[in-house]
């Protein structure tokens, strides 16, 4: 007679000690369904891809001496109860020791039924397998899984697959839905022959069978660490199904119809012929790529990458230009007021001159000032309009959108985005074009941003001076003081930036204001400012403007300097509790130093002692200014899930397929989903349908955005 924890028969972790044991284990089958249904295990198919998240070694009886001297680790033992008693202290509990020839060890239950004393009388021979402790009365397992055996009974031959189950869904009940799933399923291999052979990928149904019931001699190691055969099999079917899905939404893309931005122009010329400077080789390149694309009669998708400072407004505002000179408006929208401030009065000192009218809107403008601002918006008169996300609010309407250009487009959400593509006129969709400073790394481009072209600035403008960057201990902060003093008075400017605005007892930051206060009073003889989230915009910007004219020496701020500010005499740049931030936040505050000729400092300040992944950060930051090469090391830090944001992340809709180690599939998936869908047979696209159906069944839609 097998298994008996009252809710979790053979539950296979033996560190989980089953819930309070109010529900009875037997239920009727519709509501195993629906228990199954919430882990989106609704089809057969659903059922055979729900793949073991690891396997338990079942195969061995351990001696309990053995066992015992061993310690801390999960290891199955057998013997004959020789006590079976329930103690009331501290709390009420079963207690049964087992023995066999070398030695004795105590089971404990908390959560029990009285069938259970019962069935573990003395005499009885047990199986018992969970992690050994040492307690206060010697050895012990607590909650093992356990069976009831006769001497000699047969242990398995193989490893036992463990599945993620969900809440009163034994191991047993999922293994036997898995089982009567996999004798129904449709087997047939979605994937040719001809690509099974050429990239050397197992068979689908062997394949899925090994995962489920690896044999006695299978690779234990390649088995455990995903790297099988087998494994790859699955992640590739699964990268397949993804690649294919976000071609399939690039295809329907590019089926809608989008305003033909032919002209590039009067304004895009005399644009060029105002600015100060040359475009750098790597600018005149990314132009070409958009001025290509727009000039299409589908919507453009193009994400622009570019570090921090590698000039990416000036190709925001020549995209801009070419929907100006072709007779369409043109809308940029940034994530902070801050930010979309600095775009509009940079990009409005450039046009407005040659004759544009650039509209601002953003949320925080007065009623008034905001319905004009919409006015102009539809009617027309504004060529340009440069804001926050009060762009897509429902009210305003634009009377002939060409072009769409977001910037730090990884703020917005994928909702906000989509609204935009709804602002076009006579059914046409703008063209998008987003930008971006934190580079996102090949394999996450090639899964999450399939459906999007990718230009990259590569190259920082030239006479910038590279910044040096320590990382110094907080109780050295006078000297650092004292550093920015010297800075002010060679003429120089200096943000320092703190992670909160106000005191937090938990984290016990140092505030923005108490900073500030210290700095303004050790330093007498400059100008101190301070910005942060919770001052009005019109503060704000009247210190931003200080700061910009060189008025204010130092600038305390939160995090709201963090993208785009644009200050190029400002040199040192001081960041408190540096190990407070990410990787790729301290990568974009950095950048807002190194701008102008004089060599640039950028000093982190941190609280000791620092953990192994601050410490981490900060040495990264330390020995590189790449951003490409501060993303791969934050990849490798933080996972990929956290990169885009967990649902953002290509990651996320993958449950096999791990993006940093699985690259190589990724391409060969990639590969085969471009082959597949440009043959455009209908035997290809047969087989294309099949894989969705299989892998995504109704589920394509959330891939697409
Ligand atoms: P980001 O890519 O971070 O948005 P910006 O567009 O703000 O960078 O540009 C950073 C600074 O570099 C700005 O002061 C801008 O005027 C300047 N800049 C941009 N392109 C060039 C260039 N080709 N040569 C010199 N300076 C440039
Ligand atoms: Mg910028």
């Amino acid at each position: 007679m097998p298994a008996t924890n009252p809710k979790n028969p053979e539950s296979a972790s033996a560190s989980t000690p089953p819930k309070a044991a109010a529900k009875k284990p037997a239920k009727p089958a519709a509501s195993i369904e629906s228990k199954l249904a919430k882990l989106g295990l609704r089809t057969d198919m659903d059922l055979v891809l729900h793949l073991p998240m690891r396997y338990e070694d079942e195969t061995q009886i351990v001696p309990i001496r053995e066992a015992c001297l061993r310690g801390g680790h999960v290891s199955q033992v057998e013997g004959v109860v020789t006590k079976n008693e329930i103690a009331y202290k501290p709390r009420r509990q079963l207690l049964v020791s087992i023995a066999d020839e070398t030695s004795d060890i105590q089971l404990r239950f908390m959560n029990f039924y009285g069938s259970q004393v019962k069935q573990l009388a003395e005499g009885t021979r047990v199986r018992a397998r969970a992690e050994v402790r040492h307690g206060f009365f010697g050895a012990e397992m607590v909650h093992p899984v356990y069976k009831i055996v006769n001497e000699g009974a047969p242990l398995p031959n193989a490893l036992t697959p463990v599945y993620p189950a969900g809440e009163g869904l034994s191991q047993t009940v999922l293994r036997r839905a898995i089982a009567d799933a996999m004798r129904r399923v449709d087997w047939t291999d979605t994937v040719p022959q001809s690509v099974r052979t050429r990239l050397n990928l197992a068979e689908f149904q062997p394949a899925v069978r090994l995962l489920h019931y690896p044999p006695p001699d299978v690779d234990e190691h390649a088995l455990t660490e995903r790297t099988h055969p087998a494994w790859n099999r699955v992640k590739f079917d699964e990268l397949l199904a993804q690649q294919l899905s976000l071609k399939r939404a690039q295809q329907a893309r590019r089926e809608k119809g989008a305003p033909s931005l032919a002209a590039v122009g009067q304004l895009s010329e005399a644009f060029l012929k105002v600015l100060p400077f040359a475009l750098t080789g790597a600018q005149q390149r990314v132009v070409k790529e958009i001025r290509a694309d727009l000039v299409e009669d589908y919507p453009m998708q193009r994400l622009l990458q570019g570090d921090v400072g590698s000039g990416k407004t000036v190709v925001a505002a020549l995209a801009a230009a070419q929907a100006i000179d072709s007779g369409y408006q043109a809308a940029l929208m940034a994530p902070t007021e801050i930010l979309a401030e600095q775009h509009f009065r940079k990009i409005a000192a450039w046009m407005e001159p040659l004759g544009v009218k650039v509209a601002w809107l953003t949320g925080s403008l007065k009623k008034k000032e905001k319905q004009a601002a919409s006015e102009l918006v539809e009617s027309g008169q504004a060529q340009l309009v440069v804001g926050t996300h009060a762009l897509i609010q429902d009210t305003v309407q634009f009377a002939k959108l060409g072009i769409v250009i977001v910037d730090e487009q990884h703020r917005f959400g994928v909702g906000q985005r989509l609204l935009l593509r709804n602002k076009g006129s006579d059914g046409l969709v703008p063209h998008q074009l987003m930008m971006s400073a934190t580079p996102i790394p090949r394999t996450l481009a090639m899964t999450y941003y399939a459906d999007l072209e990718v230009s990259i600035i590569d190259e920082l403008p030239p006479g910038r001076s590279p910044i040096v960057t320590r990382a110094i201990d907080q109780n050295r902060r006078d000297e650092v003081i004292e550093r920015v003093h010297a800075a002010a008075l060679e003429g120089r400017q200096a943000y320092w930036v703190c992670p909160l605005i106000e005191e937090s007892e938990a984290l016990q930051l140092q505030t923005a204001t108490e900073t500030f206060e210290t700095l303004a009073a050790s330093l007498p003889d400059l100008v101190v400012g301070l910005v942060h989230g919770r001052m009005k915009p019109a503060e704000k910007q009247a210190i931003m403007d200080g700061f910009s004219a060189g008025e204010v020496h130092v600038l305390v701020a939160t995090t709201v300097i963090e993208v785009g500010v644009d200050v190029p005499n400002a040199s040192l740049m001081v960041i408190e509790h540096a190990e407070r931030f990410g990787l790729s936040q301290l990568h974009q505050l950095r950048g807002r130093v190194g701008r102008g000729s004089a060599a640039s400092v950028c000093l982190l300040l941190y609280q000791s002692p620092l953990g192994p992944v601050a410490k981490q950060r900060l040495m990264t930051m330390r020995e590189t200014t790449d951003g490409f090469e501060i993303a791969r090391r934050d990849l490798e830090i933080r996972g990929p899930g956290e990169f885009l944001g967990a649902r953002q992340s290509g990651q996320a809709m993958l449950r096999f397929a791990n993006l940093e180690t699985d690259q190589w599939i990724v391409e060969q998936a990639r590969d085969v989903a471009a082959w597949l869908l440009d043959a455009g047979t209908p035997e290809f696209d047969a087989i294309v349908d099949a894989h969705l159906q299989r892998w995504l069944g109704g589920r394509e839609e959330f891939l697409k955005v």
